[in-house]
């Protein structure tokens, strides 16, 4: 086996030893293409078991990081060890004993030494231990150490199994790495082999420029890969952690830049016809109305003047920069992100009146049909009385027409609205994303508005250029799930961000209280019961079941049986959840709006959008089986009318995690402060959900952690593909891109 450190290409900050030899600079891409099993001492059982842990290639397997570094120099001989110390101790097995009890589980006893003295390891309730250990293993343990029958012993000790012992080690860091016994193949092993493939790579290929390695402090990414595999200190470690996290983090923001700069090259905008100083003028600051000063009042001005209250700094600032991008020459990319309740809708409703004052038409998507009525309700309200010129008619206007096009509808309502849309005499169209795959066709479209997280790949993009007529529409997407900064830049960071940080005056969060004794959680009933007695209403929300959308309804059902006879007895209570039908569905709404029924027991259907403003109380059961997101947008649907409300969460049992939740929650009213709280619990996977972020993932950046590398990352993407968004002057960056980040870098190689 070769031996650690020699021949290592150091460079940087590390002392350098020259190769002995020039050798090649092997790119990513280059080792990606060399299967594991060119390593010497990887045959076929091997390569088996590297596959099962998704490693491939000799660039899949420099990937796989080490999940923790033991410093050998920090263990403590076992002779030295006293009772009651916290230590550190790396050592072999002895030996492996079962010791069955008549009464009580059985534990498993394992010796180990460091040829210093014996320490017993005890564990108890993980059976397990004896397949995994036997007499050889080199193993590292962190416990507290206790005295058993005058021997010293840990219990339960946080074990890591190295290997086999007597291999020749040099550096006193071991680097312990993810394995799992299915495969059969131990740290020691994967250790290995990647010493090998790191011989056999040499030097590594660096495509960031050395001008932005020395500002930003990082090390080369020969020092990276080495260092991070066979430290010499965890200083060196920490180095290449550092410039691994940066690499993933930069990879992604190349090709954000790189997919927002080529959309732009190629876009075809539509600069509308805004009055810019639409929200400017004197009266309108005054009054929080804009008054427009022109002859005729322009359709935005007319909107803004019938608008039954004054916008929030937050709306009136998103507002100005959607109407300036679509006033711009390039297809305007922009997310609005807004807590629930923030009034996401009004602004979307002026990129729409923007359009259609100049004459063009707006489109709103949702996610499901049931908020795309409820949005179409909205807008009625909001746009139903203006008036657009029409110089076909008599007296030269209509009024602007605002149409819903779902599955729902039939035929001939259908083809009427299609018609509408055809000949322009529907302004504005809500619908769900069938309005991009149907056989839809506008006279001219000239911005969608896309509610809810819905992520325009290339397909739906085309679709969309398909829709405009010759040039690209504007494009605002919303969504209410407040994410951080950190987490935006990465799943949305090809588009403009608008934050709505500020709510309308009187609205409020609910009062959030956890309710945990039993006095705590019968008044959280009898809450319930005094708002209803006062003409408001309820929600009860009972948590996803695991399996079946029927499964989830007969456990709400039997639920809502059991409330009714107990906490809600006597209430005229409702029930809904995903399997009623959509006649049914309405039915109960309608019932609920209308008080008929003033409790609704419910699964999260109700989680977004559905808007009844008499709710002023909401409970929800086995809080914790939710997540922080999700508890946040379910709250938002009480106390919509301004007045005080509540939210009771019920949860015993509760995991630590759990806790962290539901405290925060009570603690936190603002959903931007709740986003980062949950990513700091649960780290970015569940944001960043199916969103591509290539073959490797984010690991090892943290987005919590690596603010700075992000911000990094994303300079130096601006800096080198900004001008360059093919990336023909970065070569190996770019075959890196294709290698690593797969379909997501595709779009870069087509001409
Ligand atoms: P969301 O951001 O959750 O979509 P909405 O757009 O549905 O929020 O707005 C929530 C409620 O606040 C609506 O009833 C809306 O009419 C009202 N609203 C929006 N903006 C303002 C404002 N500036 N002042 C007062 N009420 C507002
Ligand atoms: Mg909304």
């Amino acid at each position: 086996m070769a031996s650690h450190h020699a021949g290592a290409p150091v460079r940087g900050s590390s002392p350098a030893r020259a190769p002995d030899r020039p050798r090649p600079v092997r790119t990513l891409p280059y080792l990606a293409g060399k299967p594991v099993d060119v390593l010497a001492g990887v045959g076929e059982r091997k390569a088996d078991a590297f596959r099962a842990l998704g490693i491939e290639s000799v660039c899949d397997l420099l990937q796989h990081l080490p999940r923790r570094h033991h410093d050998r120099s920090r263990q403590v001989p076992v002779r030295d060890l006293a009772v009651g110390d916290d230590a550190f101790v790396i050592g072999v097995v002895d030996a492996v004993d079962v010791v069955r009890s008549r009464k009580g589980p059985s534990r498993v006893v394992v010796t180990v030494t460091d040829g210093s003295a014996h320490l017993l390891c005890t564990f108890f309730n993980q059976p397990w231990r004896a397949r995994q250990l036997d007499s050889g293993a080199e193993v590292a343990l962190y416990g507290k150490v206790s005295s058993y029958r005058g021997r010293r012993q840990m219990a339960n000790p946080t074990l890591d199994l190295i290997g086999r012992a007597g291999r020749r080690r040099t550096g006193s860091i071991i680097a312990l790495y993810p394995a799992s016994e299915k495969v059969r193949l131990s740290s020691s092993e994967i250790a290995d082999a990647i010493s090998e493939a790191l011989d056999r790579s040499g030097t590594f290929a660096d495509p960031l420029p050395e001008r932005w390695r020395v500002e930003l402090g990082l090390v080369d990414r020969t020092t990276a890969y080495w260092r991070i595999h066979q430290p010499r200190s965890l200083s060196e470690r920490d180095a290449a952690l550092r410039r691994l996290a940066f690499d993933r983090l930069w990879h992604l923001q190349c090709l954000l830049v790189a997919k927002r700069r080529q959309m732009e090259q190629s876009a075809l905008g539509i600069v509308h016809a805004v009055d810019p100083g639409v929200l400017d003028s004197d009266a309108s600051r005054a009054a929080g109305i804009a008054v427009v000063d022109s002859p005729t009042v322009s359709l935005l001005g007319s909107f803004l003047e019938r608008l039954p209250f004054g916008l929030t700094g937050a709306q009136r600032r998103a507002v100005g920069e959607i109407l300036s991008d679509m006033a711009g020459p390039l297809p305007m990319h922009r997310l609005l992100q807004g807590d629930v309740g923030s009034g996401k809708t009004v602004v979307a409703a002026f990129a729409l009146v923007a359009a259609v004052q100049g004459g063009h038409q707006g489109a709103l998507m949702a996610p499901t049909e049931v908020l795309a009525e409820q949005h179409h309700g909205a807008l009625l309200g909001l746009l139903g009385d203006l008036v657009v010129p029409d110089p076909g008619r008599l007296g030269g206007e209509r009024d602007l027409k605002v149409a819903l096009l779902t599955g729902r509808l039939a035929a001939r309502e259908r083809q009427s609205v299609l018609a509408g849309l055809a000949a322009r005499e529907v302004d504005v169209v809500v619908g769900t994303h069938a309005l991009l795959t149907e056989d839809v066709a506008f006279s001219s479209l000239g911005v969608v508005v896309v509610d809810e997280q819905h992520r325009f790949g290339v397909e739906q993009r085309s679709a969309l250029r398909s829709k405009g007529t010759g040039s690209d529409p504007d494009v605002l997407v919303m969504t209410a799930t407040p994410i951080p900064r950190t987490a935006a830049m990465t799943v949305f960071g090809d588009l403009d961000t608008t934050v709505l940080d500020e709510m309308p005056p009187g609205r409020r969060m609910p009062e959030t209280h956890w309710a945990r004794s039993v006095a705590e959680v019968a008044s959280a009933w009898g809450r319930v019961r005094s708002e209803v007695a006062m003409g408001k209403r309820a929600y009860v929300v009972c948590p996803l079941v695991e399996g079946s959308e029927k499964l989830q309804a007969r456990a709400v059902t039997e639920e809502y049986e059991r409330l009714c006879g107990e906490e809600l007895a006597g209430l005229h209570v409702g029930l809904m959840h995903g399997q009623l039908k959509g006649g049914e569905k309405d039915e109960v709404m309608d019932a609920f709006r209308s008080g008929a029924i003033s409790v609704l027991v419910a699964t999260t259907v109700i989680e977004v959008g559905v808007d009844v403003p008499e709710a002023t109380v909401m409970v929800i059961e086995d809080a914790d089986r939710f997540g922080l997101a999700q508890l946040h947008q379910l709250r938002g649907r009480v106390g919509r009318a301004g007045g005080e409300s509540w939210c009771y969460l019920l949860a015993e049992d509760v995991s630590p995690d759990g806790e962290a939740r539901l405290r925060a929650l009570e603690r936190l009213d603002d959903g931007f402060e709740l986003a980062e709280v949950d990513l700091e619990l649960r780290g970015e996977g569940t944001i960043l959900g199916t969103r591509q972020t290539g073959r490797y993932g984010l690991a090892p950046a943290r987005l919590g952690r690596d603010r700075d590398l992000l911000f990094a990352a994303r300079k130096v993407a601006e800096d080198l593909v900004g001008s360059d968004p093919s990336l023909g002057e970065h070569p190996v960056l770019a075959a890196e891109l294709r290698e690593l980040m797969g379909e997501e870098a595709e779009f870069l190689f087509k001409s």
